[in-house]
C-alpha cells in the first residue's frame, strides 16, 4: 500500500507552495487507496513554534486534507535519532566537530580553495583528525560540538553504487561524497534534518516521498544513510516549485500569500486547488 507524507517545519504559516506539495502528496495516496501522514518537523527549537503547528493543521484541514492520528512531532522522538547516532558511532563513522561557522569559512579560505558542495562551503575537515584525547578533553569541558559523518569512510563502507528512483528524473545515482562531512547532530539539536527525515520515513513506512525539487540534493545523503542504517528506500517525487507573478519562488516572506491570509480575504479552498494547478488530479 502506498503511504505518502507532508512534513512541514512549524516555523511559519503555510503558503501556496506548501498547499501544492501537501495536496499532491495527499491526492496521490488517495487515488491509490493508500494512506497519508502529516509529520511535524520541529527539531529546530529556535525557529519552530506551537502556534504554527496548530495553524498548519487548521490550514490543511481547510484544504480538505485528512491525515492519520497521532501526528509524529520530531521533538517527541529524540530517542529514535539518538539510537541512529549510536549505531553510526559504533560503526566509527561520526566525529565531534567544535568549529564555528566563522572558523569553517576562515579555514576554507586559508586553504585557498573554498570548495562548495550543494549545501554551501564544504567542511574543510578541521576536526576530522583530532586525537581522542583532545576530543574527550573538549567534550568534558562542555565545549559545544556537532557530530559529523566521515563521508569518505561511510561511502567506502557501503562499497556499492547507490541509486534511487525519481518520478520525474528516473534512476538517479547517489553522490553523497559531493556533500562532504555533513552534520548529523547539530550543536543546538541532538539530530539534524538529514538524520531525522531518513529515520522517520523508514519508521513511518513511507513508500513515496513527495517534496519540492529544492530538496532533491538532500536525497543523495538520505540514500547513503538508508544504506548505512539498513532503512528502506522510498520512491521519490521531487516536484516543481511554484512561482509568484514575478517568477520568484513562494516563500515564508510572502505574507499576503499565506493560506490563512488568502482564506481571510475570502478565497475558497477550491480556488486554492485551481490556483496551484491541481484540479485535474483532484477530479481523477
Ligand atoms: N521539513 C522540511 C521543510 O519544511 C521538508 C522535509 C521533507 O519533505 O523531506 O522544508
Amino acid at each position: 500500500m502506498i503511504i505518502t507524507r507532508f512534513a512541514p517545519s512549524p516555523s511559519g504559516y503555510l503558503h501556496l507552495g506548501h498547499a501544492y506539495s501537501a495536496l499532491l502528496a495527499y491526492h496521490t495516496s488517495q487515488q491509490q487507496g493508500g494512506r497519508f501522514i502529516l509529520r511535524i518537523e520541529d527539531i529546530d527549537i529556535g525557529r519552530c513554534r506551537t502556534e504554527f503547528d496548530h495553524a498548519i493543521r487548521e490550514d490543511l484541514a481547510w484544504l480538505g486534507i485528512h491525515w492519520q492520528e497521532p501526528v509524529r512531532r520530531q521533538s517527541e522522538h529524540l530517542d529514535d535519532y539518538a539510537a541512529g547516532l549510536e549505531r553510526l558511532t559504533a560503526m566509527g563513522l561520526l566525529y565531534p566537530c567544535f568549529c564555528t561557522r566563522k572558523e569553517i569559512i576562515r579555514e576554507a579560505a586559508r586553504a585557498n580553495q573554498a570548495p562548495h558542495g550543494p549545501e554551501g562551503v564544504l567542511y574543510p575537515g578541521t576536526c576530522r583528525t583530532r586525537t581522542d584525547a583532545e576530543r574527550k578533553q573538549r567534550i568534558d569541558a562542555s565545549e559545544p560540538h556537532a557530530l559529523r559523518l566521515n563521508m569518505k569512510q561511510a561511502v567506502d563502507l557501503v562499497a556499492e553504487s547507490l541509486t534511487w528512483t525519481d518520478a520525474e528524473q528516473g534512476t538517479i545515482i547517489a553522490d553523497p561524497l559531493s556533500f562532504g562531512d555533513v552534520i548529523l547532530a547539530r550543536k543546538e539539536a541532538p539530530t539534524s534534518y538529514h538524520l531525522s527525515v531518513s529515520l522517520d520515513d523508514h519508521l513511518q513506512g513511507i513508500t513515496h516521498v513527495i517534496r519540492g525539487v529544492d530538496l532533491f540534493g538532500s536525497t543523495h545523503v538520505h540514500r547513503l544513510l538508508q544504506a548505512l542504517l539498513n532503512l528502506s528506500t522510498p520512491t521519490y517525487h521531487h516536484h516543481k516549485l511554484l512561482n509568484d507573478e514575478e517568477g520568484k519562488r513562494y516563500a515564508k516572506r510572502h505574507k499576503a500569500l499565506t493560506l490563512r491570509a488568502l482564506r481571510e480575504s475570502g478565497v475558497t479552498a477550491e480556488e486554492i486547488v485551481q490556483r496551484v494547478g491541481l484540479v485535474d488530479l483532484m477530479n481523477d
